[in-house]
C-alpha cells in the first residue's frame, strides 16, 4: 500500500489528497501542520482581525474533509528534516515519518522589502496562528477594533 505523506495541510494539500483519492481510494495518507486550525481561507485572515467573522466560519471545504477522505492529520507539528535516500521526515516533537510519496506543500513567506524604519513590520499577516499570537499579546480589555489598531500600529500589517 502507497503511504502518502504531505507536509502543510491548506490549500496545495487539500488539492493534493482529493487528486489521491480519486486514483487511490485506499492508500494511507498522513498531513502535517505546524498550524492547529486547518484548512482555511486565507484572504478572511483581514475580516478575522477586525472581528467580523470568527475562526469556525473561516474554513473552507467540505466539514470533516480529511476524516471523509480517510486522512490521519497531525497537527501542531512541524517538520523540520526530510532523508530523501531513507524516504522519512522528522517533526519537532521527535516523531520521524516513513513515506512511499512525499509532497512538500508549506505555502510560501512574503517578502518584506528592505526599507529604512521599516523593523517595526517584521510581522506579516500570513497565517491566523500568528495573528493569534500577536493577538495574544494586544490588551485585551479592548474591543476588536481597537486591538486590531494596536497590531497595525505596533507590528505593521
Ligand atoms: C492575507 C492573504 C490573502 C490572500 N488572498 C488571496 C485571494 O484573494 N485569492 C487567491 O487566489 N489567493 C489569495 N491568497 C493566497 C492563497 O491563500 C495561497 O495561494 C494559498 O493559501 C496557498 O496554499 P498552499 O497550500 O500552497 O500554502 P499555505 O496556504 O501557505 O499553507 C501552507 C501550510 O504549511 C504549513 N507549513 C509550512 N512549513 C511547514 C513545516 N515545516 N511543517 C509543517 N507545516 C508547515 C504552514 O504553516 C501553512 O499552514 C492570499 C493569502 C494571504 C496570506
Amino acid at each position: 500500500m502507497t503511504k502518502y505523506l504531505i507536509i502543510g495541510a491548506s490549500a496545495g494539500a487539500v488539492g493534493a489528497v482529493e487528486g489521491i483519492r480519486e486514483i487511490d481510494p485506499s492508500g494511507e495518507i498522513i498531513v502535517v501542520s505546524e498550524e492547529r486550525i486547518v484548512p482555511y481561507s486565507r484572504p478572511a485572515i483581514g475580516e478575522y482581525l477586525s472581528g467580523k467573522v470568527d475562526e469556525t466560519s473561516l474554513s473552507f471545504g467540505l466539514p470533516h474533509f480529511w476524516e471523509l477522505n480517510h486522512v490521519k492529520v497531525e497537527l501542531g507539528k512541524r517538520a523540520v528534516t526530510v532523508n530523501l535516500q531513507e524516504k522519512k521526515v522528522d517533526l519537532d516533537d521527535g516523531q520521524s515519518l516513513n513515506y512511499s510519496k512525499l509532497l512538500l506543500a508549506p505555502g510560501a513567506k512574503p517578502i518584506v522589502p528592505k526599507i529604512e524604519g521599516i523593523e517595526r513590520t517584521e510581522y506579516t499577516p500570513s497565517s491566523i496562528s500568528k495573528m493569534q499570537m500577536r493577538l495574544g499579546e494586544a490588551p485585551e480589555d479592548q474591543p476588536n477594533h481597537h486591538r486590531r489598531w494596536w497590531l497595525n500600529r505596533n507590528c505593521g500589517s
